[in-house]
Formats: structure tokens, sequence, C-alpha cells
């Protein structure tokens, strides 16, 4: 049932987003803005806001934090903006289907080895992106987290923990791995 009411695709809207999880919520309308920009650029509080689905109390606690306020879109007017949302939401949505499963420490170190070494590994330029990154740190899974993919506009350190999460660039001399050497699907 939840792959079912979770399904998107990258043709997907924001607005598509908002009412596919407003309804996985048990929400009667949309998902609120600032709470779902929230969600997609913050996996703790999304994974909150989903176990909190049969308990109204916690929900509305969480749907109206105040936290949720600086999650406005009144910054994000251009096309590149709302194309990070949509790949934002789309890789929170899959991230969901899988059950928030995060890969193992080994896999981690070896994800942001090769994201470290890697020539489209940038700093945020975009306000969502900044949002989303954080100061870096000498401890695996945070030597990145203030890096975002430039190909994915995705925040780096939450990438890599995904196990939905996938490179998209290939492998140089090898067609049938990404850049992490993780099979391309
Ligand atoms: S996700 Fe892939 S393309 Fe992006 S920075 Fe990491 S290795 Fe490079």
């Amino acid at each position: 049932m939840i792959h079912e009411i979770l399904e998107v695709d990258e043709s997907s809207s924001f607005d598509d987003l908002a009412v596919k999880f407003g309804s996985f919520l048990g929400l009667p309308g949309s998902a609120p803005t600032n709470a779902l920009l929230r969600a997609i650029n913050d996996p703790v509080y999304a994974q909150n806001l989903i176990i909190s689905r049969q308990s109204a109390p916690f929900l509305n606690a969480l749907l109206n934090d105040p936290g949720n306020k600086m999650y406005g879109v009144e910054e994000e007017k251009e096309l590149t903006n709302k194309d990070l949302i949509k790949r934002a939401g789309t890789a929170l949505l899959n991230w969901t289907k899988s059950g928030f499963t995060v890969v193992s420490d080994e896999v981690l170190e070896k994800r942001e080895d090769a994201c470290l070494s890697c020539e489209h590994l940038v700093k945020p330029e975009k306000f969502l992106q900044k949002l989303v990154t954080s100061k870096s740190k000498d401890t695996i899974g945070k030597r990145a987290a203030d890096c975002v993919c430039k190909v994915c506009g995705c925040s780096i350190s939450k990438k890599i923990k995904a196990a939905s999460e996938a490179c998209p660039v290939t492998m140089p001399g090898n067609p049938a791995l990404n850049k992490w050497g993780e099979p391309k699907y």
C-alpha cells in the first residue's frame, strides 16, 4: 500500500508530491509546503512525520513546528530550484519506500571517498542546497557535509547514506558501474 501511495516519477510536480505526501500522512489535503520542504531536506524530520501519522497530536505538532518556517518557497522562483525540489522529493520518497534503509559504514566510506575525489563535488550555490549542507567534519559520513553533487544537486552527506540513492555518473572505463563503483540500474 505504501508503495502505491508514494509512487512518483521524474515528471511529478511539487504539487503532486504535496498531495501524495498529504495522503500518505492521512491529511485531508496536501502536505503543508513548508513541512514538505523540510521533510525533503531533513530525513530525521521526514521519518518522525511518517512514524507519527497514526497520532494526530504528534503529527500536528510536527506539521506546525516553528522550525518549518525557514523552509519557505519565496526564494525558490527559478526553474533550477524547482528541479532541485523535485529531485529531492523523489529521493525522499524512494528512501521512504526502501524503509529508510541506510548503507553500512564500509559502503558509506567508499561512497564518500569517491565523491571526495570527484570533479562534480562542489560547494552549494542555491538557497535550498545551502539549507541542507552543514560544516564538514573529519568523520566518516561528514567529510563532504558542506558540498553537493553538481550533477544531481543532492547534499552529499545525505545522499551517500541512503541505500536507495545512486551516483548519477558512469565510472570512466566501466559502463556497468557508477562512480561509487556500484552497479548501474
Ligand atoms: S554522487 Fe557521483 S557524480 Fe556526484 S559527486 Fe559523488 S561521485 Fe561525483
